[in-house]
């Protein structure tokens, strides 16, 4: 890239090379299910032969650091155990200012769950019997037996820490219960919330994110704003939500929080990205621009490709939204029109 400041509206080179660490969220960003997200290994291998720091971190508790490397690697993106977070361990670390290191500890969730305890120093057990505390996370044999066992402790005194508060989880079939559905069935029970909960958008999660791969200018990627854009925004690291997950247009525009980058899927970070010209009434992005009709309360955009309208409007949104004020100008006042088959309602 030339040293001069881009002009708006032209191209403003690969999204890639404005970071050096990149923090990947998993289901929904770089995989589906067993199936890789089209174009993910290409983009993430070019990041990284660019020389720029990765960390893959995931909210799901259900596999070890070890089996998450070994299943991005199948896909034939690079990845070792010890760059890659989850929120199991991260839970464990949160069990420890409760419970002591030793006690007998019941599992709910994967393997993963399990060896995070067992890393750190506590018998994890299937079986409730004299358990002082319930870790809880996601695993696709999580059964009804497990959350009774684990709404008996809980309501008997034991400490209830859940590694993750998803509500979805990705799969290549659609979208699933996630986590947080489950704790939810323990809550209804017990009448009371986690002790604790790891994962994003918790500020411990990026905290060891950025003790395995620290970086001056990181990035995080994710596909869901309760949880990926969240923790970017807690931790101030910019944020690149994409669309290949659990949100879509509608979850964009209807978000109250902002992702700096928005991409159709991660192969966003390799492509140019368009520099947003907001000096006028309309905004404009690449061929897209969007424009606001007061009197019918919706932002149009037109020309270009679908994501870059999509700029253009989220831009725009936001733009008026600070202009106005949100208490009189609130998201669900305002429609969004994309074209084709992409419109919001409001
Ligand atoms: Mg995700």
């Amino acid at each position: 890239m030339s040293d001069r400041e881009s002009e708006p509206g032209e191209t403003a080179g690969k999204l890639c090379e404005k970071f050096d660490a990149i923090y990947f969220d998993l289901d929904g960003v770089l995989y589906r299910g067993v199936n890789a997200v089209d174009g993910a290994a290409e983009a993430v291998n070019e990041v990284i032969l660019g020389g720029c720091g990765v960390a893959y971190v995931t909210n799901n508790a259900s596999r070890t650091p070890d089996e998450v490397a070994y299943h991005l690697v199948e896909l034939g993106i690079p990845a070792n155990a010890s760059e890659v977070v989850t929120s199991s361990q991260v839970a464990v670390e949160i069990l420890q200012s409760h419970v002591s290191l030793g006690e007998r500890v019941f599992v709910v969730g994967g393997v993963g769950v399990e060896q995070a305890l067992s890393a750190a120093g506590y018998a994890p057990s299937r079986d409730a019997k004299n358990c002082v505390a319930v870790v809880q996370g996601f695993g696709p044999e999580v059964s009804w037996r497990d959350l009774a066992q684990a709404c008996y402790l809980i309501q008997g005194g034991a400490i209830w820490i859940a590694t993750n508060l998803d509500s979805t989880f990705p799969t290549a079939s659609g979208i699933a219960p996630g986590n947080g559905s489950f704790v939810d069935a323990v809550r209804n029970a017990v009448g009371r919330d986690p002790d604790g909960v790891g994962g994003k958008p918790d500020r411990a999660m990026l905290r060891r994110t950025f003790e395995v791969t620290p970086g001056d200018r990181p990035l995080l990627v994710g596909d869901r704003y309760d949880t990926d854009i969240a923790a970017g925004i807690a931790a101030e690291i910019p944020t690149m939500l994409v669309l290949s997950g659990v949100s879509d247009i509608a979850d964009v525009w209807r978000s109250s929080l902002r992702a700096d980058y928005l991409c159709e899927s991660v192969q966003g970070l390799v492509l140019d990205y368009p520099e947003i010209d907001t000096s006028g009434t309309t905004h404009q992005c690449g061929q897209a621009s969007a424009t606001y009709d007061a009197l019918k309360l919706r932002i149009l955009a037109s020309g270009g490709t679908r994501i870059d309208r999509l700029r253009a409007a989220d831009s725009l949104k936001w733009s008026l939204l600070s202009e106005v004020g949100l208490s009189s100008f609130t998201h669900g006042r305002i429609a969004l029109d994309l074209g084709a088959q992409s419109s919001v309602g409001a």
